[in-house]
């Protein structure tokens, strides 16, 4: 019922001759968006030529931020209704890197998604967690609240643009996945929030990924997992040969 996704997140990488060459290698080997989503985020500079070099493919091109304001004075930030006009639909938002890094905290990130949805861009929200709640059992509390946090005010019918990514920040870019049984408890306490919080509609519709670590050599324990329903990839989805070995991971 959940068409699963590969989402690649490139994060600060690639030049625009690399993105464009990334895309060209790789969108003829993709399966159609009815059996498995593709996505890439890259940088500002890069997407409307990713989007081009991907034309005619199923591979979606995602930005990795965007502010909540359409337009005005906001050096060097980039408005949701410019990318959805260049032909953007998906915007990753609330990544722990942006939180951490750039101090980006729930009510910023809520009001990103609302602006997003607003101007017709899905985003995919990164909800994350410490190995330290994990073992002090604190998880269950910070999870909730951060979904309740980051989509707080949205109607049912704006809930349903969104995509979640259960990202443990422990697990990023440190070679160490979450356990797959980890992973599927975070991604099912998600889904039980969505149901408090909406409806069970939503809680059934919504895609969940996770993310952390993923490689070819994890990608299907994850994948089998009932409340996970894709993968949001960093490291291993700047090689164009294991992108597309995630994908075809069945
Ligand atoms: P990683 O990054 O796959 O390199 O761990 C995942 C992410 O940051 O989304």
């Amino acid at each position: 019922m959940r068409t699963p996704i590969v989402a690649g997140n490139w994060k600060m990488n690639k030049t625009v001759a690399e993105s464009v060459e990334f895309v060209r290698q790789i969108k003829t080997a993709l399966p159609p968006a009815t059996q498995l989503e593709t996505a890439l985020a890259g940088q500002p500079i890069a997407l409307t030529a990713m989007l081009e070099a991907a034309q005619g493919s199923p591979l979606k091109i995602a930005a990795e931020n965007c502010y909540y304001q359409t337009s005005g004075p906001y050096t060097g930030e980039t408005s949701p209704t410019a990318l959805y006009a260049a032909g953007i639909h998906h915007v990753i938002l609330g990544h722990s890197e942006r939180r951490q890094l750039f101090h980006e905290d729930d009510q910023l990130i809520n009001r990103k998604i609302k602006a997003a949805i607003a101007a017709g861009i899905c985003p995919i929200v990164c909800c994350d967690e410490t190995m330290g709640r994990l073992i002090t059992s604190q998880r269950v509390e910070w999870v909730v609240a951060r979904i309740l946090d980051d989509l707080k005010g949205l109607t049912a019918q704006q809930a349903e643009q969104v995509t979640i990514a259960y990202e443990p920040t422990w697990a990023i870019g440190s070679g160490e996945s979450a356990d797959p049984s980890q992973a599927e408890e975070g991604c099912y306490l998600i889904r039980q929030t969505l149901g408090h919080m909406f409806n069970e509609t939503v809680a059934r519709q919504t895609r969940i990924l996770y993310g952390g670590s993923i490689t070819p050599d994890n990608i299907k324990q994850m994948m089998a997992k009932p409340d996970i329903d894709g993968v949001l990839v960093g490291g291993a989805s700047l090689d164009p040969r294991t992108f597309l070995e995630l994908v075809n991971f069945n």
